[in-house]
């Protein structure tokens, strides 16, 4: 059986843990180097408490608060790193890019490897079937900032990202519902699915307990970032500056650019 488990880092970070209860593979351990100074890595407290042995990690993109823990997780473990093979992340040992697979066998898993550049030039995603570990691209009711790309190439992402199927649940890099749905609710005040949301995120939360995952069906009803085709959200864009309704990808820059600014 498999187990899917966030291991809270840094301020609002998840690692998430993969595994069959021997075996482990985890997405995006964070963790610095000034923390590793004071304590020993909390990705490998977490797995020697439970006995699981880290097999391979994957790597979403170049951000430190992705790979830093790297380093102390493969000088422990015989592990296989994969992720972008362009942008200089130390300790990469399998460079991926889109259109490849990860095939792991124990635990015994085939990742497919999507490219969804935006966020930064490098980011990857990587699905199992139903699943999604997208990084820092999309989140409950937000999406990422657009550092390195354009935010037209952020849209195509994320479009790719909203052609999955609906149930795939969606394992997201931060802890960021409550932020997202401030901007979200600012918006769209009138939305009863975004209030609704808000509430039972206000109560996961209260109970200690993470947001995530979410699945795509109910993020493409009320994430603001990927409902480019919604009247309501083109209207909005409109109020803000694009020009062209039915333009995708303008709609999304201008909704992009009202919440650099909120
Ligand atoms: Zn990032």
């Amino acid at each position: 059986m498999l187990h899917i488990e966030p291991i809270p880092l840094l301020r609002d970070n998840y690692a998430w843990v993969i595994h069959d209860g021997a075996h482990a593979v985890i997405v995006d351990p964070s963790y610095t180097e000034s923390d590793q100074a004071k304590q020993p890595s909390p990705i490998l407290a977490w797995l020697d408490a439970r006995r699981i042995l880290p097999t391979a990690l994957l790597i979403t993109h170049h951000h430190r608060d992705h790979t830093g823990g790297i380093g102390a997780i493969a000088t422990a473990h015989a592990v296989t790193v994969y992720g972008p093979g362009d942008s200089g992340i130390a300790g990469i040992t399998h460079p991926v890019g889109d259109g490849d697979r990860v095939h792991l066998d124990a635990p015994r898993l085939d990742f497919s490897v999507l490219a969804i550049p935006g966020h930064t030039l490098d980011h990857l995603a990587y699905t199992l079937p139903g699943r999604l570990f997208c990084g820092d691209t999309l989140f409950s009711c937000g999406c990422g900032r657009v550092f390195e790309g354009t935010p037209e190439q952020m849209q195509r992402s994320l479009a790719r990202l909203a052609a999955l199927p609906d149930e795939t649940l969606i394992y997201c890099a931060h802890e960021y519902t409550l932020e997202n749905l401030a901007f979200a609710r600012h918006i769209e005040p009138e939305h009863a699915e975004l209030l609704a949301w808000e509430n039972e995120a206000c109560r996961l939360r209260d109970a200690g307990k993470p947001t995530l995952p979410v699945a795509l069906g109910d993020e493409k009803r009320r994430n603001p970032f990927l409902r480019w085709g919604d009247p309501e959200i083109q209207r909005i864009a409109q109020e803000h500056g694009a020009t062209k309704n039915h333009d995708h990808e303008q709609v999304f820059a201008a909704i992009r650019a009202l919440k650099d600014l909120y």
